[in-house]
This record gives structure tokens, C-alpha cells and sequence, in this order.
């Protein structure tokens, strides 16, 4: 790259913002070796995710850096949370057209915001000269045999969302600037921008699910699509009750169809889908008064896939064409 390679992650991302962003013990070896070296307790499993981020799929074309280094790394963590796993560190390998420093400022500023925000330390990564490509691999930790994957749910269990649906894609809309509500007061634009661009997993309400949820994931997506990946794994049906999707107050500026189409299959919203033991239902009126949006949208049975009650009986939906299908009914 025409700026030295070295000196660029030296000036960006080797630093403390990003390096001791949270509590570095685990950290043996950070930036500058071949590889990172971590120190793991021997109760601990290791989590690992990555996520890639492309221009025109991930983000719009038009984006504030700062806004996308923050986004690139919190969507990341959001797997972390769906697991039910704490972040211990992360690495970045970024492929950038030109060395343009007020981008790598400002990304590496978003960046690290988030870093602070989540706990995360950055530890290395790989710096390449091509297309915006920006990749991040996190790493967690959960006490051995208490991740929450997608398999587990049991015919009984309710179904539990962790916070509202649609905001993601209707923050996108504002993002753009299409579709939007003429009249929309600028709190609500600036609650949906923030909810596009900096998406807070859930990490607490992770942790709280540890052993309690029977199976889970993070709606990324779409609810939908994501419910289908419970259901499968668990080899259940999943009843999801249209009326008790929650929605922010932003979103009911939208036409009530395209709220619910948002909710439904939108994605973007990285809230936690869980499936929980009817024993375990007391635990909700704790979990929302400690401040977690917790609602029931619906609940675990025999057979497969994903049914979706509008108001005429739950119907089955098999992907976008069952969807499309159940629009039709609708209109
Ligand atoms: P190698 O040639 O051994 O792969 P590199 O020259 O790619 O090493 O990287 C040198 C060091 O800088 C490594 O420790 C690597 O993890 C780190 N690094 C490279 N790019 C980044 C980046 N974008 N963010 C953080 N660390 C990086
Ligand atoms: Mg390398």
C-alpha cells in the first residue's frame, strides 16, 4: 500500500484504544507477532464467529466511516451474544482500495468506540490493498457447556424475543432516505439511524439465558429466516403470533403493513431469539425489570418450520414464498 503497511496498523489499530479497550489478562501476545497468543481457563470453552462486511450488501454505498467501524464490530459481537458467551478479543482483516487517512481515522475511531462499548480487545488482524472488505473475527468465552445454540427447543417452550423487531430496516430506510414518513419528528430518525448503525447486541440478556434457554440465536436475517434455523436445528414448529411482535414507537410512523413486513423479514435487528421451559416463565417479569424488552411472540410444537398467526389461524411458511404467499392474504 503506497502509506507503509506497518506504519498504517501502527497508527490505526495498534493502539490502546483498541488494544485495552476492556481487561487485557487473557491477552499473552497481542499486535506485532505472527499470531495472537491467548491464556484460556481450563472451564472455559472458546467461541468463535466471523462476520464480512461488503459495501452495497452490508451497508449502503454512502456511509459515515466512524458509523461503519462501530457497526462492523457490534454485528460481530451479536454472535457472541447469541451464544450466551462473554467477548475475550477480536481480529480484523481489512481490504481497502487506497490508503486514505480521515477514513482510517474515523473508522478506526467508530471502531474503537465499540470496542470500549462491548469489552473487546483487538489482538491483530491482516491489512490488504483491494476492494472495501472488512472482516472481523471474534472470539468469546462460556463456561464449559453452557453456550445456547440453535438446537434444544422443546415442543412446550415459549417463544421469547429480546427487544424490538423492524427497527433495523426501518433505520436502513432512514439511512437512505427512502420511504420515509414525511413528518417523522428528528428523535425518531436519529433513534432508527443509531439503531442501523450501532446495534447493541445483547450480551447481558445472554448471560442471563445461560442455562435457562433451551435454544437461540440473533435475529440478523430477519425473524422469519431465523426462526426457520431454530425450528430445523430443533426439528420442532415454531407458532409465532403476529400480534405480539413488539415495535418500537419510531417504527409506528410506517403504514401497519410495512411494519409488520419489517418485522417479519427485514433483519438487521441483532435482538436475541430465544425458546424457554414453561417452568422457566417467572423469570421474564425479572428479566424486563431489570430492564430487558423482553416479549412471548409465541411458542414451541410438533412438526417443522415456522407458522405465523395474522389474525386467521397459524398458517405455515416455507421462506420468502410462503411469506409472499401470506401477504397475498393480507392485502
Ligand atoms: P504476517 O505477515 O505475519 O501475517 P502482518 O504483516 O500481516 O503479519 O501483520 C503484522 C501484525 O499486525 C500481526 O500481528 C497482525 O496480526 C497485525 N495486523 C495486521 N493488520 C491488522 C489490522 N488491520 N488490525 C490489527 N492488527 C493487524
Ligand atoms: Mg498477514
Amino acid at each position: 500500500m503506497a502509506m507503509d503497511e506497518f506504519a498504517l496498523i501502527g497508527r490505526y489499530f495498534r493502539t490502546a484504544q483498541l488494544e485495552r479497550a476492556a481487561d487485557a489478562s487473557a491477552v499473552v501476545l497481542g499486535i506485532g507477532d505472527d499470531a495472537a497468543l491467548l491464556q484460556m481457563a481450563a472451564d472455559q470453552q472458546l467461541v468463535i464467529s466471523t462476520d464480512s462486511l461488503l459495501a452495497g450488501i452490508h451497508f449502503p454505498e454512502r456511509y459515515p466511516p466512524a458509523e461503519l467501524g462501530y457497526r462492523a464490530l457490534a454485528v460481530a459481537v451479536s454472535d457472541l451474544a447469541a451464544m450466551a458467551a462473554t467477548p475475550l478479543a477480536f481480529t480484523l482483516a481489512l481490504s481497502l482500495p487506497a490508503v486514505d487517512e480521515p477514513w482510517l481515522q474515523a473508522f478506526s475511531r467508530g471502531l474503537a468506540t465499540a470496542a470500549h462499548d462491548f469489552a473487546i480487545n483487538l489482538i491483530g488482524g491482516d491489512t490488504t490493498r483491494g476492494p472495501l472488505n472488512i472482516g472481523v473475527t471474534v472470539l468469546g468465552q462460556v463456561p464449559n457447556g453452557q453456550a445456547l445454540a440453535r438446537a434444544g427447543a422443546r415442543v412446550g417452550d415459549l417463544l421469547c424475543i429480546g427487544g424490538p423487531l423492524g427497527d433495523g430496516a426501518a433505520g436502513l430506510a432512514v439511512v437512505q432516505g427512502k420511504n420515509v414518513p414525511t413528518g417523522l419528528p428528528m428523535a425518531k430518525q436519529d433513534y432508527l439511524q443509531q439503531r442501523f448503525w450501532r446495534p447493541q447486541p445483547q450480551l447481558a440478556l445472554g448471560l442471563q439465558l445461560r442455562g435457562v434457554a433451551s435454544a437461540g440465536l440473533d435475529v440478523s436475517d430477519g425473524l422469519l429466516a431465523d426462526a426457520e434455523h431454530i425450528a430445523s436445528a430443533s426439528g420442532v414448529a415454531l407458532h409465532i403470533d403476529a400480534v405480539r411482535l413488539p415495535g418500537s414507537e419510531a417504527l409506528a410512523a410506517w403504514p401497519e403493513l410495512q411494519q409488520l413486513d419489517w418485522m417479519l423479514r427485514g433483519g438487521d435487528d441483532y435482538v436475541l431469539l430465544f425458546t424457554l421451559p414453561a417452568l422457566a416463565k417467572p423469570r421474564i417479569a425479572h428479566w424486563r425489570a431489570a430492564g430487558h424488552a423482553i416479549s412471548v411472540i409465541g411458542s414451541v410444537h410438533a412438526g417443522s418450520g415456522v407458522l405465523l398467526d395474522v389474525g386467521k389461524g397459524y398458517a405455515p411458511l416455507t421462506g420468502a414464498r410462503g411469506y409472499q404467499h401470506f401477504r397475498s392474504l393480507d392485502d
